[in-house]
């Protein structure tokens, strides 16, 4: 049985930044995820905006999280090599109530330490927005916010701490914990494990993995949340991150512009039971359109290419504060659960907080002195220079060969992606490293060749090759007689 100083269960965004700040340190660190890959439960399904902080109340855990985790992002964006673009958020009001309300939220900003806030007026938003609605008679502006892409953030917390020694292992839904005199048993559907300490950032079901370990300290439901992705050729698109003056539990419809230049319009909020259930609802994305119209009224609906849908993990009765501290039944476990929104934005300062609570726990935390910030970066031929471009393809032809046609992506890079750090074994990992199947056709031209691919590289039969999880196979045979 493998031992670790600390096991982290769950590999969403908030596991990965815990493991990549643990691996600054001398201690051995595995993150045990069940999914095919990391990032796949709400760190998949979310609206990727760095918030900056005006929202949680202040003196509140989130408050004090939340500025510190995304005034974090510029630097970790640097080092570990992500996208991040800097449009700013525009928190917009259209008449005297809002006016209040974002006077009330400039304020909470202020107290919570974010920079640069003001109200600005309605000729300086039109400016800067050409296409939004002329009801909009000012707005909160936070200049500071950015945008990210979740799931890549998340691999690359995980790629960079594989590279600083700790083990990302995926495909290990834990089922079992055992509390024994110096830690834990962790037993997997595959394997067991010792360790000091656990830290459960699993998300939806850190309740779940709580009781595993005889803990029942709260209870997690899950907040539904549909997304519209439009295609990056829509005419009248959005510069700036668009919030409507916001209701008392939500934030309101937003549209954002992307990293890779497409917009998204989202979130609705619902609470569910359903813990798995990541459904489009027909209201919801109804929402999501006259919501976005409000905004950007001549929004062109033919240009949607994509609804997808998360859960927020938030905890009842708790203020929609994270809750993170260690259990005060089971010494040694420490809580990173209810990990609502903003916690794309928080993560980086949430695994500052989980350090510390190891630290305060007893774990001897020694930094390393071989630690490497600097992940690698990736070859994405389409950002490349065409000489670039000509001296790749001499040396490996696979990476003139392009699989994926909207966003111009290469064999040589599904290649690399599948034998990547942590490995893309399943058609939507391959798509969250490299972008293949996430363009206008999202896979309509490229999925068969895909599977071709990981079929190949992986020596397995295409019928093997799944979607994403174990079970979601897209092939069941041969037609016509046909060999596999
Ligand atoms: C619609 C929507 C919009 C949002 N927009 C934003 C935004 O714009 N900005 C922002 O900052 N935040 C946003 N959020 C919030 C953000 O997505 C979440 O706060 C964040 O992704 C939570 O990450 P996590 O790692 O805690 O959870 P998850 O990403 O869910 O990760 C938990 C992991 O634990 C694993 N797991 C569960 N049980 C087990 C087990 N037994 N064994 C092993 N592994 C297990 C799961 O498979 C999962 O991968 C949004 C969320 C939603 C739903």
């Amino acid at each position: 049985m493998n031992h670790y100083d600390v096991i982290i269960i769950g590999g969403g965004i908030t596991g990965t930044a815990i493991a990549h700040e643990l691996s600054k340190y001398k201690l051995t660190v595995a993150l045990l995820e069940r999914g095919s890959d990391i990032g796949i439960g709400a760190t998949k399904g979310n609206g990727g905006v760095v918030h900056p902080g005006y929202d949680p109340t202040p003196g509140s855990l989130k408050a004090k999280i939340n500025v510190k985790g995304a005034n974090a992002y510029p630097q970790l964006a640097k080092e570990l090599n992500f996208g991040l673009i800097n449009p700013g958020i525009f928190v917009l009001g259209f008449n005297e109530a809002d006016r209040a309300v974002l006077r009330h939220k400039l304020d909470n900003g202020k107290k919570n330490g974010v920079r640069d806030l003001a109200i600005i007026d309605a000729q300086t938003i039109h400016a800067r927005e050409p296409h939004l609605s002329a009801e909009a008679r000012f707005a909160l502006h936070a200049p500071t916010a950015t945008v990210v892409d979740p799931f890549e953030v998340a691999i690359a917390f995980a790629e960079n701490a594989t590279e600083n020694g700790v083990a990302i292992l995926t495909g290990q839904p834990v089922t079992a914990i055992e509390k024994t005199a110096n830690g834990f048993v962790i037993t997997t559907a595959r394997a067991q494990f010792s360790c000091g300490y656990i830290v459960n950032a699993a998300g939806n079901h850190a309740d779940d993995v709580a009781k595993l370990a005889g803990i029942a300290e709260y209870t997690i439901k899950p907040r539904h949340g549909d997304l519209l992705v439009f295609d990056k050729d829509m005419a009248n698109k959005p510069q700036t991150v668009m919030f409507p003056c916001p209701g008392p539990d939500t934030k309101g419809i937003a549209c954002i512009p992307t990293v890779h230049g497409n917009t998204l319009v989202g979130s609705t909020a619902t609470m569910k039971d359903d813990k798995e259930a990541v459904n489009n609802y027909a209201p919801g994305i109804q929402a999501l359109l006259d919501g976005a119209k409000k905004i950007l009224p001549q929004l062109d609906e033919s240009r949607i290419i994509r609804s997808f849908a998360g859960l927020r993990p938030v905890v009842l009765d708790y203020n929609n504060d994270f809750f993170i501290a260690e259990s005060v039944t089971v010494k040694g476990f420490i809580h990173a659960a209810g990990i609502q929104s903003p916690g794309i934005a928080s993560a980086p300062a949430i695994a500052e907080t989980v350090r510390d609570l190891l630290d305060n726990a007893g774990l001897r935390i020694l930094p390393k002195g071989d630690y490497n910030p600097y992940r690698q970066k990736k070859t994405v031929f389409a950002k490349l220079g065409i000489g670039q471009q000509d001296a790749l393809i001499q040396k490996n032809p696979a990476y003139g060969r392009i699989v994926c046609r909207c966003e111009t992506v290469t064999e040589g890079e599904i290649v690399d992606a599948i034998h990547g750090a942590i490995p893309a074994h399943t058609l939507d990992a391959i798509k969250r490293r490299t972008r293949a199947g996430m363009g206008r056709c999202q896979g309509g031209f490229c999925q068969y060749k895909l599977i071709a691919i990981l079929a190949r590289e992986l020596g397995l039969s295409a019928d093997a090759i799944c979607l994403e999880d174990a079970g979601s196979q897209l092939l069941c045979g041969a037609v016509k007689g046909g060999a596999k």
